[in-house]
């Protein structure tokens, strides 16, 4: 089975932070794939923005550098990387600045799709669309797209939307959560709408709770000052988990349309209980032989950030009243694994005997390494000897079930660059969908700040601080093993 690319209107894409970090490592690889892929048509052209002086025969040599560093296999093809970097251009602008801009306004084409990345920090996301809108370049069908962080708090996240809005209709607004872009992501929504099979167990008469981790080896590197500021509870938990467990929890959508699918996320944050304060452990990891710890890789001996953040949540609602939700994610902890689990109560006797054990399914979507969908199901061990029960996964693997080549899907930029410039918002998330998600945490971090909470320590290889392991131990339940 080889994957349709289904090809888009010819587009001029503005990348401004195209010299950034996100750029090179993200944004210009994924636009390279798409290429490859043919759907940047005869005519689409990219054009980097950003302070540095250079020209495009510069920024190419740059690009170019960019995709042999973070992905060498494609790079591979020179033919086809020098056919792309030729559709590439570079315009130096300051965006609080007039310098650059008369140019950039030029290079843009016209009767095309524009669209405009802003791959700088957000303080910069005013000025930028004020400029455009200064430039003439924003017209009533450019679109804007807008990375995390999307504000630090409720008060933040509003002025953002507020000064976005002046120049731009929310339908022109992509705010990015790669994660949304993950294949197995929308095939959670394929499995959970598609199928007979689950929507009727799926409610807290038959789900006993949920467990989201975004597990991460590695410790912050050289984000270090950005993520000091942060916080795993800022950084991951109130979008990435967030959007899963919306994901997971919300009404089936009338259709699959933007609007639609963002409501019913929406209702799910607005349903969500404030999180007391015995519901939430946050961590710090320990130093690790040389690496250091902490406080010594951000530079701050007294830093009181969080690397780790595990809590439960409640859903107030008819579906899930009563089935918790845990959430835990964390840097240099055992291994790099994402997945979601929907852990089924057990059968409610068992025919076979105490002996034999009571099971329950498990639906585990895995993020990342290895993305799928597995389901666990129970069935008796093979052999004589009387009825033991195994619990065996029902893999759904893409590769497995649906060929090699089906396992060969865009990655998460790559499609959600695509759906840009498709008009398709419904892997974004709206302006209300953050409030409400600021809404939700602001005041875990308010708690932490008055109480004067510091994050408990922990190992760094290891599964977090002991109090997250209690979160589910005094609930009788346990989190699952994080291995890839
Ligand atoms: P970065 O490496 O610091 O890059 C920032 C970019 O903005 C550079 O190209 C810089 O180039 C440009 N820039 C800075 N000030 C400017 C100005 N006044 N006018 C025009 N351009 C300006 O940052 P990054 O890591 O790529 O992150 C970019 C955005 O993505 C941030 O909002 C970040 O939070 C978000 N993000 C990053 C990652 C990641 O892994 N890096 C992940 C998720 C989200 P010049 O200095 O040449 O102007």
């Amino acid at each position: 089975m080889v994957s349709r690319v289904i090809p888009v209107e010819p587009f001029d894409l503005v990348v401004f932070g195209g010299t950034g970090d996100l750029a090179r490592r993200k944004i210009l690889p994924a636009l390279y794939r798409r290429f490859l892929a043919g759907q940047m048509g005869e005519t689409s052209r990219v054009i980097g923005a950003a302070r540095s002086v250079m020209d495009a025969a510069g920024y190419r040599d740059f690009v170019r550098a960019a995709i042999d560093e973070f992905d060498p296999v494609s790079a591979g093809d020179e033919g086809a990387l020098a056919a792309f970097l030729e559709r590439l251009s570079y315009v130096a602008v300051d965006a609080t600045g007039d310098t650059g801009w008369d140019r950039l306004a030029g290079e843009v084409g016209s009767g095309r799709i524009r669209a405009f990345y802003f791959s700088v920090g957000p303080r910069l996301f005013g000025a930028l669309a004020e400029r455009l809108h200064e430039y003439g370049m924003a017209d009533s069908d450019s679109r804007i797209v807008v990375e995390k962080p999307f504000g630090r708090d409720l008060a933040s996240a509003r002025e953002l939307n507020r000064v976005l809005a002046q120049h731009f209709h929310e339908h022109q607004i992509y705010r990015i959560d790669h994660y949304l872009g993950k294949e197995t992501v929308q095939n959670l929504m394929a499995v959970r709408f598609g199928n007979m099979l689950f929507e009727p167990l799926w409610n807290s008469q038959y789900v006993d709770h949920i467990q989201i981790t975004v597990a991460e080896s590695v410790g912050v590197g050289g984000r270090g000052d950005y993520y000091d500021r942060a916080g795993a509870m800022r950084d991951m938990m109130q979008n990435h988990l967030m959007q899963l467990l919306c994901l997971i929890a919300m009404e089936p959508p009338a259709k699959f349309d933007p609007d639609a699918v963002r409501d019913e996320k929406l209702k799910v944050i607005r349903a969500l209980d404030p999180v007391a304060p015995d519901n939430v452990v946050r961590g710090q990891y320990e130093a690790d032989g040389d690496k250091p710890d902490y406080r010594a890789q951000v530079g701050d001996p007294e830093s009181t950030t969080e690397s780790f953040v595990a809590l439960k949540a409640h859903v107030s609602n008819w579906r899930w009243a009563g089935t918790p939700f845990y959430l835990r994610t964390g840097k240099r902890l055992k291994d790099r694994a994402s997945e979601i689990a929907v852990v089924f109560k057990e059968t409610p006797h068992s025919i076979f005997g105490e002996d034999a054990g009571r099971h329950r399914n498990i639906l585990t979507i895995r993020l990342q390494p290895n993305e799928g969908i597995e389901l666990g199901v129970t069935i008796k061990e093979p052999g004589p000897g009387g009825m033991r029960l195994v619990d065996v996964p029902l893999d759904m693997t893409f590769a497995e079930a649906l060929g090699p080549d089906s396992a060969d899907f865009p990655d998460a930029y790559e499609r959600l660059i695509m759906d840009v410039i498709r008009g398709n918002q419904t892997l974004f998330m709206r302006g209300d969908e953050v409030e409400a998600a600021w809404a939700w945490t602001d005041p875990i971090i308010e708690g932490w700040e008055e109480r004067g909470d510091a994050p408990k320590p922990y190992d760094s290889g290891s599964a977090g601080p002991d109090d997250a392991l209690m979160l589910m131990h005094r609930d009788g339940r346990r989190w699952r093993e994080i291995k890839p």
